[in-house]
């Protein structure tokens, strides 16, 4: 059974993290909903909540310092400057990565992009050296059936702009990725391979080292998407060996409207620009301009300065928790929930069974009603979970199911929040059964 296969779950494990005093730190957290009920938040795989911490920081950033970085040669910009670059250096270091190596975007979706269009302007990039990742025809970019849409509608416009081919690996029936024709379906032709570290609806962590050394092989490029790791496990790009990373500061405590695309310096060095403009030009005339190194040649235009600033605070708290025991307790919590949604008769985890490889997002449907209508009465009992196809569109359809509720975890999560969990499904069955 699934419960023999999960020998580290069952019992109540002290937790790694103190929930309490996590939730301390967390305004949100003491708001009540839907009359006077305490907020079970389990959504944080859509977005996560902000310690008082991160809330502090952009308002120190407004209040103090407010100039926009690398323009202006007054003390406020220079200070503007400073502390933009000090952030962009601690989020560095927090993946392992030097700071010319951590290019800011708006989110993971945009830095998906950045690399899908820099690889297509190649094609008729002026520079030659730009010229070097360029996509055309009988080129092929490989994703996989697990992508949430923002790392495969980018890859399949990139294909229909440039005519080259999109291929994908499949999943298997327990919620993993089927490697079993990776060596045919990664091959010569096969320009970048684009795969997430977790999944964000099946919470498969993927065996990435066995794809990375295939597409390495062949002379591709891999970009992992990290939105759904970088915030739940250390990830160290030296140790990880792929070419980009990429994640969003809002799922990892940090603010909306920041994003991270992490690239192997001589690659970045390589790729034309996305977007272009002021701030990212070394020469500009009327006949032409040219561009200065990465990161600041995908950086146009005044940037996201105070989520940076809030960013950078987010990863001071992940790491003073320490994202070992971020991981640990994550895993606690999913084997107990896991333990706990077995318990329910109707009730199935669309994923893999076992916590072996495998994070904190639980995607599950509830036979005879509706995820619409699970969600809804969970609502009714103040607990925030997502419903839909979790923007993996292909995921659901290969499982076969119209749409799965999903409950995902964080610092703040503790059993209570998952008893209550366990209670609102009874409690949608029972009112719908
Ligand atoms: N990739 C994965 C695995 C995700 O879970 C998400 C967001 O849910 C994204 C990419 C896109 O992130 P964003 O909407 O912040 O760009």
């Amino acid at each position: 059974t699934a419960t023999a296969s999960r020998p580290d779950t069952g019992a109540r494990t002290p937790l790694p993290l103190d929930v309490e005093a996590i939730r301390a730190d967390f305004p949100i957290l003491s708001r009540t909903v839907r009359d006077g009920k305490r907020l079970v938040y389990l959504d944080s795989g859509a977005t996560s909540q902000k310690p008082r911490q991160v809330l502090d920081a952009e308002r120190w950033f407004y209040e103090n310092v407010n100039a926009a970085p690398h323009r202006g040669a007054h003390q406020l910009a220079e200070e503007a400057t400073g502390a933009y670059e000090e952030a962009r250096a601690k989020i560095g270091a927090f993946i392992g990565a030097p700071e010319n190596e951590i290019v800011f975007t708006r989110n993971t979706t945009e830095a998906i992009n950045l690399v899908a269009y820099a690889m297509s302007n190649a094609a008729t990039a002026k520079e030659p050296e730009f010229r070097t990742y360029a996509v055309g025809q009988g080129d092929e970019i490989v994703v996989t059936e697990m992508e949430h849409h923002a790392d495969l509608v980018p890859w399949q416009q990139l294909c229909e702009r440039t005519g080259a081919t999109l291929r994908w690996l499949g999943l298997t029936d327990d919620g993993r990725l089927d490697l079993s024709d990776l060596a045919t379906v990664v091959n010569e032709r096969t320009k970048l391979v684009a795969v997430t570290q977790q999944s964000n609806i099946l919470g498969t962590i993927n065996p990435l080292g066995e794809i990375i050394a295939r597409a390495h092989e062949v002379g591709a490029l891999v970009l992992v998407d990290g939105a759904q790791s970088v915030p739940h496990q250390p990830v160290d790009v030296t140790e990880l060996g792929a070419d980009f990373l990429v994640f969003s500061g809002h799922k990892m405590l940090g603010p909306t409207g920041v994003g991270v695309l992490w690239g192997r310096y001589e690659v970045l060095d390589k790729l034309p620009p996305f977007l272009t403009g002021g701030s990212m030009i070394e020469v500009v005339r009327m006949e032409g301009s040219t561009f200065m190194p990465p990161p600041q040649r995908f950086e146009a235009g005044v940037p996201m300065t105070a989520q940076v600033i809030g960013l950078a605070a987010a990863v001071d708290y992940l790491q003073a928790l320490g994202m070992d025991k971020v991981e640990a307790h994550e895993k606690a919590l999913t084997a107990y929930a896991l333990d706990k949604l077995a318990e329910i008769p109707g009730v199935t985890v669309i994923g893999p069974p076992d916590t072996v490889a495998r994070g904190g997002a639980i995607s599950f449907t509830v036979e005879g009603v509706h995820p619409h209508d699970v969600g809804q009465v969970l609502d009714d009992h103040g607990i925030a979970v997502r419903v839909g196809h979790h923007c993996a569109w292909p995921v659901v359809r290969r499982y076969g199911v119209p749409a799965t509720s999903r409950a995902t975890f964080y610092v703040h999560t503790g059993y209570d929040d998952i008893d209550a969990l366990a209670d609102g499904i009874r409690a949608a069955q029972k009112f719908f059964g």
